[in-house]
């Protein structure tokens, strides 16, 4: 197969104020883009492995051919973690459901849970992401460096937040926590919701 970027079922714009339309136009038609041309284009060395799709590619990289196993990891790896975090992107959804009752059986609340989740995600150095992930049957805040995918920990992603620059420079400049702060206001708990539930 060849890899394509996902459309977005909404406007560039559809996240204003909280992110604005110029930086979700440039996060999804280039950055995102870029790491599909890149899979792509590594792939090419490797046909037998036209028949995977992106989750299969990243679940196990160790049967990655060495000579594009890199480039899996780093732009499968942005594929795939760019189209899970369009997904989680909606204005005024709000925690519910089975993921509420187990985020306040884990961590006394939902609030409780975001200041965790923020100060993990804010306290990365350099570029990554900031998830929850279920490991095990249990709920965990984690972070990968770069474009490292949960997927290839067999973790399985709930929630994912890019904290990359570009992500958010346009708007913020190097205010990571501002970015984070307006962030919480277009998680798309209805997606998380269904991430928690479908395994
Ligand atoms: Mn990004």
């Amino acid at each position: 197969m060849t890899h394509t970027l996902p459309k977005l079922d909404y406007s560039y714009d559809a996240l204003e104020p909280f992110i604005d339309a110029k930086t979700m136009e440039i996060h999804h038609t280039k950055h995102h883009q870029t790491y599909v041309d890149k899979l792509n284009a590594a792939l090419e060395k490797h046909p037998e492995l036209k028949t995977k799709n992106v989750e299969e590619l990243l679940q196990d990289l160790s049967k990655i051919p060495d000579d594009i196993r890199t480039a899996v990891r780093n732009h499968g790896g942005g594929h795939w973690n760019h189209s899970f975090f369009w997904q989680l992107l909606k204005k005024n959804t709000h925690a519910h459901g089975k993921l509420k009752e187990a985020l306040v059986a884990q961590w006394g609340s939902v609030e409780k849970f975001q200041e965790e989740f923020t100060a993990s995600a804010t306290g990365v150095f350099g570029s990554g992401w900031a998830w929850l992930v279920k490991e095990n049957g249990k709920l965990a805040i984690v972070t990968t460096p770069n474009q490292d995918c949960p997927l290839s920990k067999g973790q399985h992603p709930i929630i994912g937040l890019d904290i990359w620059e570009h992500a958010y420079y346009l708007k913020h400049q190097s205010k990571r926590a501002d970015y984070i702060k307006e962030w919480w206001n277009v998680l798309n708990w209805d997606q998380a919701e269904k991430n928690y539930v479908h395994e």
